[in-house]
């Protein structure tokens, strides 16, 4: 499934001048990122890192992966609605992960108060690799589901422009007319907007929860410039903003500096590092308020993965999904073998296959924001470290996907121009929402391709080890 480029990939000048071609390009379409130097000025930026070639994606798969993303779309926000699912799925979990359990504290004490909130927006994204078979034929696999934060929609609507001005330098001009249009900051903020509009107060904003420092802020301005298009209001604010000006009033509508806040679309809040005691509570505060969250925890939970793995045992999506056989045959299509770790035979057995063959598997924490997996060698340490104990149950196993690799250059401010031989990650971004039992708006709502050289195991584009793509389907 190579790519029709593959011939000039070696040749040194045209490959030169399409650099600089493809790197004013993208400075020119926005593909921005604040510079790790200066993280908080958005006077001096820098492009965010990008391939120079298109990648090739097999059509077929890319055609499975939008195909499967509204059933997605409905398994997430049905776990979302199932409190016995989840309180029996994540009981192993929360006894040794306290980030885990301190969400899920709050998740149980907001049900015991009786939600305010009536309309639900999920925006999520669903990750996949092609897992090269021995015959030399690819499968689409799912690597995980982001329901939290999941980013690049803004920037990856203008990739495919700068692709294909650099096709063009390369005389790929047939080529660069295939490329496709995809637009998800659109579809992101479509889905805002009709959340916005359900909860049905004109003068309400829609509050941005962001980082402390925002280096992919371009990215989010993508999504807040088309809710300003649609004439919404949007305003950044940060955990701490919250905890200091932000309040409930007796109907639980949510105030933060005197501004009614209808959504509150989370782009930070998934990682331990995001929390100090102040900004629990204000995470409280707001699962608490009747402003519609993206996502509200329930949601976030139901994008752990331990949740991920419980799902690829026999009957679960049955169970979850009644009445919709063909939605659980595609989804369980993609899934790749995901296993538990939990005490006992079963977690006993696997973690003895994983120590005596560590290259065939992936331990995962449950962790978001790449980095965090362990491979090989020290998959391997660590398993027979912890292999007695109940910290065990924190990791899940899942099996390597071994995608075929293919030439390209990565290229990123202040690095050389060189070769490397690259895989990619395709992510499918879902948007829908449900005004109390009924889903009004269920979409796919475009792409993202995120490409890395193979010797890295782990990373995303934030992390600094992938860069941003535009598939070409072969
Ligand atoms: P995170 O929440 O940190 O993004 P992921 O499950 O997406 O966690 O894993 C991070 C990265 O590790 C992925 O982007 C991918 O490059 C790699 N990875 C994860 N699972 C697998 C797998 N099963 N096989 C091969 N690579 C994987
Ligand atoms: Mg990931």
């Amino acid at each position: 499934m190579a790519a029709p480029w593959q011939d000039v990939v070696r040749d040194a000048a045209a490959v030169r001048e399409a650099a600089a071609v493809a790197t004013d390009a993208a400075l020119l379409a926005g593909v921005l990122m604040r510079t790790a130097e200066q993280p908080h000025a958005s006077d001096v930026v820098n492009y965010a890192p990008f391939t120079l070639l298109p990648s090739a994606v097999p059509r077929a798969l890319f055609e499975q992966a939008y195909a499967v993303q509204q059933d997605f779309n409905l398994l997430v926000d049905a776990i979302s609605q199932n409190k016995e699912f989840l309180e029996q799925t994540l009981a192993s979990t929360i006894k040794v992960d306290d980030f885990t359990a301190r969400l899920f504290r709050i998740y149980v004490q907001v049900l015991e108060e009786g939600l305010a909130q009536t309309v639900f927006l999920g925006i999520n994204r669903s990750d996949y690799m092609f897992d090269c078979g021995l015959d030399g034929t690819a499968a689409l696999r799912q690597i995980e589901i982001n329901t939290i934060a999941a980013s690049f929609g803004g920037l990856t609507s203008r990739t495919a422009d700068v692709h294909r001005l650099v096709l063009k330098v390369l005389g790929k001009t047939e080529e660069a007319s295939h490329l496709l249009p995809n637009n998800p900051a659109k579809g992101l903020a479509l889905g805002i907007a009709k959340a916005w509009e359900l909860y049905g107060s004109p003068r309400a904003v829609v509050m941005f929860l962001v980082e402390e420092v925002q280096r992919n802020i371009f990215d989010q301005r993508c999504v807040e410039n088309e809710l300003w298009n649609r004439n919404i209001r949007v305003i950044r604010r940060r955990f701490r903003d919250v905890f200091e000006r932000g309040s409930l009033d007796a109907s639980r509508r949510l105030f933060v500096d005197g501004q009614e806040v209808a959504v509150v679309y989370y782009r930070e809040g998934y990682v331990p590092q995001n929390y100090d005691q102040q900004n629990w509570e204000a995470r409280l505060l707001l699962e608490r308020a009747r402003a519609v969250k993206c996502p509200d925890i329930a949601t976030q939970l139901a994008g752990t993965k331990k949740v991920q793995q419980e799902l690829s045992r026999p009957g679960t999506l049955e169970k979850l999904l009644p009445g919709h056989p063909e939605a659980v045959a595609r989804i369980r299509a993609t899934f790749a073998g995901l296993y538990s770790l939990d005490e006992g035979e079963e977690g006993d057995r696997i973690a003895a296959t994983a120590i005596a063959e560590p290259d065939r598997f992936v331990l995962k924490p449950q962790r978001e924001g790449g980095g965090n997996n362990l491979y090989g060698e020290e998959l391997r340490q660590v398993l027979e470290k912890i292999k007695d104990s109940p910290e065990r149950t924190s990791y899940i196993l899942m099996d390597k996907i071994k995608p075929q690799p293919a030439l390209n250059y990565l290229l990123r401010a202040h690095s050389p121009l060189q070769v490397s031989e690259c895989i990619s990650e395709l992510g499918i971004f879902g948007v829908y929402v449900r005004q109390g039992r009924e889903l009004v708006l269920n979409q796919a709502a475009g792409h993202l391709l995120r490409t890395k050289a193979v010797e890295h195991a782990d990373g995303g584009v934030a992390a600094g080890v992938a860069v941003l793509d535009t598939p070409y389907l072969v």
